[in-house]
């Protein structure tokens, strides 16, 4: 487990769970003129994680993580209970990649008895992933807001991994004058092209050889669209040989506008294929620009 810092004993990140602290410490760092970079993270800790954490390095002095797997986005029937958990590793890892704070809040801190408020999204958090976890972006953009309220960060990394919530959190951020600004990183991944994801550890030595194949069907139906080929077609030749390797249900292929995520029109100026689909347990998620 992580401890916190001792008078003799210096550990780095420094491990904050109350308010109170990350209180004290936040307001010092911004008296001697740092500027603050966060990176919100459910933990579980790997490269994709870390490149977020490496880049917000770069652009601020300090770099706060918070690590808080949010009950609010998933579902009952979703995979809160057995998401992986690891905060040992997550601490040396945190070490390496030059972060400074790590902030642990509890489900109680965020959550109290009383807690009543919702926040409502339109625009790109519609459709794709709120077809189908139609939870989720409340329970994101709830997280978010206390997490960017708690660290007052000057900047916020986020992954483009999570495309749509990556618009979602740039969208309200922009619409309710939070004062940061949001950084958007592109996808980390393994040498076969599956993107890094902490829910990996859920796929069979057998489903993780499969896996990539997620990704190789959109640069498939990428290069099709970008040659002048039809994209429906297109997608549903993809569907059907994911099927075929083991993929099912697939949630969603779609090619969407890359800033507002609505269909593509005329006026799109640059064009995103998104991807969610079940293999076995595990749901994958994905994305390429076109
Ligand atoms: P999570 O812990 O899954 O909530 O992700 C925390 C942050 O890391 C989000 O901004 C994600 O988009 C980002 N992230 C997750 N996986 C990757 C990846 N493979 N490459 C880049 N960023 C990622």
């Amino acid at each position: 487990m992580l401890k916190p810092a001792t008078a003799s004993v210096s550990i780095t990140p420094e491990p904050v769970r109350e308010l109170a602290v990350l209180r004290q410490r936040i307001p010092l760092w911004r008296a001697e003129g740092l500027r603050i970079g966060f990176v919100p993270t459910m933990g579980a800790l790997h490269a994709g994680h870390l490149a977020l954490v490496k880049h917000a390095k770069t652009l601020s002095d300090k770099v706060v993580v918070s690590i808080f797997v949010n009950p609010l986005q998933f579902a009952p029937h979703e995979d809160f209970d057995r998401y992986p958990r690891r905060e040992d590793a997550d601490a040396a890892l945190l070490a390496e990649a030059g972060a400074d704070l790590v902030w642990l809040p509890t489900s109680d801190l965020m959550y109290p008895q009383g807690f009543a408020t919702k926040i409502e999204l339109t625009g790109p958090a519609e459709g794709l992933e709120t077809d189908f976890r139609p939870q989720f972006f409340g329970g994101v953009a709830t997280v978010v807001t206390k997490l960017f309220n708690q660290v007052t960060p000057d900047l916020a990394v986020f992954g483009e991994k999570d495309y749509q919530q990556l618009k979602v959190v740039q969208t309200f951020a922009r619409d309710l004058d939070m004062p940061l600004e949001v950084i958007g990183l592109p996808t980390i991944r393994e040498s076969d092209g599956l993107a890094l994801s902490s829910r990996n550890a859920y796929l069979s030595a057998e489903e993780r050889d499969t896996a990539a194949r997620l990704h190789a069907e959109l640069h498939a139906i990428a290069e099709t669209v970008q040659a002048g080929g039809d994209a429906d077609a297109s997608i549903a030749r993809a569907k059907i040989r994911l099927e075929a390797a083991g993929f099912g249900p697939i949630d969603y292929i779609a090619l969407r506008d890359a800033d507002s995520l609505a269909l593509p029109s005329a006026d799109s100026r640059a064009l995103r294929l998104l991807a969610a689909a079940w293999l076995g347990k595990t749901r994958l998620i994905d994305n390429i620009a076109v």
